[in-house]
């Protein structure tokens, strides 16, 4: 046996007995622990869970027994995890993983390809741009189309507002910023976005040297919607004081609400600009494949470049997204050329020249696998799915009195809140009152492990927000999980009334 054979993928029967010991085990381990999974979470205290990681997170000098080492995966990791499978965990934008992907994973983590350059991933490159190729046909986008896949919305972001910031330079000061640095006017560059876009715009602002004051935050109509009217009045102001607007960044699912900007009225208006429009498809992505509301991204097409996640709303294992971009020669914005590894006379496709990455997992092959197993007719149901089961949720919310609902589902969130009996002369007591409720409940849920929703807060208000990702949850389980929140609410209240006669008495 070559040195050390047992440790690595080989022909020997060593390496595939410790391969199927491993990879069989973890999968038996998890399929016990789904079987009588009961509750997204098991909450422990914070210090007996530091202590219990204490005692076996080690670097240990030799092997350790394989059914140790389980023993410590299951009492740490199985156990205190919050199992985001399990239909009661609604919290944030944070997905089951479908069972296609994660067999996916198992292949991707084997084979181990590197995405930067043809070389280390023959195959996978060519399944990458041909998945970039599927999205960009879904999209609408031309054949002079590109894309990369990406770790996820907040890199998708970042690059789609480089490239922007790039072009723009070169276009107005015939400068190359990749090489000679950001021109003199950099402090007057302006980015738009709506009040309710991702904090990830304004992060790359500021990672981009342009500062986060950048980012002209755009109000909104009632529904969440950037307002038309008010961009159109911003950039007549960001001009007046002479400064530059160079991009606007449209979402299309705003992570609350699931609002998505009007991307027809937008893109003209960008174009009547001369903006580079980047739109957020992070959530709302999704909708491609919809068979009822599809329409929804319609001109989304127009967009110059566009963000999806696939380990949102495509559940797909983290981490998973993509950057797709409209005129594919953009990526010469961020082509570098290093001789042992893209030389530049070299024909092949080297996915490092569109991509911010070097090293890079084979992310694509979730995708086309998810697609190929499940079928996008399957997958679009799905979406619809869980779009009706939010509506309903919010309907069945509205009878409910002591709850008020904010918003009319427009993807998959609903966003609520719980108004106690309880009421205070003063407004602000009020509000700080039903405030604390609240986040309270939210607080004794999640440490329940029953039911697991997000806070959010809107005006100054604390909501509860569910996000429906997960298909297999329903009206009614969410109706009777939804009854624990009043009662909670109930019981906080009582306690909060004894706590305060007592203060009076004292
Ligand atoms: C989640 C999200 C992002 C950030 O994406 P990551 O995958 O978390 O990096 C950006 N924009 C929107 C609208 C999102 O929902």
């Amino acid at each position: 046996m070559a040195p050390f054979e047992k440790w690595f993928l080989s022909s020997s029967k060593e390496s595939l007995e410790n391969y199927e010991a491993m990879i069989g085990g973890m999968t038996e381990m998890i399929k016990r622990h789904y079987h009588e999974l009961k509750s997204p979470y098991t909450h422990i205290d914070v210090d007996e869970l530091s202590n219990l990681v204490n005692r076996s997170v080690y670097f240990s000098e030799h092997e350790q027994p394989l059914e140790d080492l389980f023993d410590d995966v299951q009492a740490v990791v199985l156990d205190h995890s919050l199992h985001i499978s399990h239909p009661g965990a609604m919290a944030h934008l944070h997905c089951p993983p479908i069972i296609p992907a994660l067999a996916a994973e198992v292949m991707i983590s084997a084979l181990n390809q590197s995405m930067d350059s043809w070389d280390q991933s023959p195959a996978a490159t060519y399944i990458e741009d041909q998945v970039i190729d599927e999205l960009t046909k879904q999209i609408g986008y031309r054949s002079s189309s590109s894309g990369v896949f990406t770790s996820g919305g907040t890199q998708s972001n970042y690059m789609g507002l480089l490239l922007a910031r790039n072009e723009y330079c070169h276009a107005a000061f015939s400068i190359d910023v990749s090489e000679e640095g950001l021109p003199l006017q950099a402090k007057k560059l302006r980015i738009f976005c709506s009040e309710k876009a991702h904090f990830t715009v304004r992060q790359s602002a500021a990672q981009l040297g342009l500062g986060m004051n950048a980012v002209v935050s755009v109000k909104c109509n009632e529904r969440h919607e950037m307002d038309i009217e008010n961009l159109e009045e911003a950039i007549r102001e960001v001009k007046a004081q002479g400064n530059l607007p160079f991009a606007v960044v449209a979402t299309a699912g705003t992570t609350d609400f699931g609002s998505v900007d009007p991307l027809f009225e937008i893109s003209e208006l960008a174009k009547k600009e001369g903006l580079w429009l980047h739109a957020d498809a992070a959530y709302g992505g999704a909708l491609l494949f919809s068979h009822k509301y599809r329409e929804r991204l319609k001109a989304l097409e127009r967009a110059d470049s566009i963000t999806m996640d696939f380990h949102k709303w495509f559940y797909q294992p983290v981490s998973c997204g993509a950057f797709l971009l409209k005129n594919s020669a953009m990526f010469k914005h961020i082509q570098l050329h290093a001789d042992y590894l893209n030389p530049e006379e070299d024909e092949h496709v080297h996915l490092v020249d569109r991509s911010i990455q070097t090293t890079k997992r084979f992310d694509a092959l979730k995708l086309w696998l998810t697609f190929r197993a499940v079928g996008t007719n399957e997958y679009g149901k799905m979406i619809d799915h869980t779009i009706e089961t939010a509506k309903q949720t919010a309907e069945h919310l509205r009878k409910q009195r002591n709850i008020t609902v904010l918003n009319d589902p427009y993807m998959n969130a609903v966003v609520f809140r719980y108004v106690p009996d309880t009421l205070y002369v003063d407004c602000q007591k009020q509000q700080h009152y039903e405030n604390k409720l609240n986040q309270l409940i939210q607080q004794h849920l999640y440490e329940k492990g029953t039911f697991i929703m997000a806070k959010t807060k809107h005006k100054e208000q604390a909501y509860l927000k569910l996000t429906m990702l997960n298909p297999m949850i329903t009206v009614d389980t969410v109706a009777t999980q939804l009854e624990e929140v009043v009662a909670l609410g109930k019981e906080l209240e009582k306690k909060e009334e004894r706590l305060r006669e007592r203060s009076v008495i004292g």
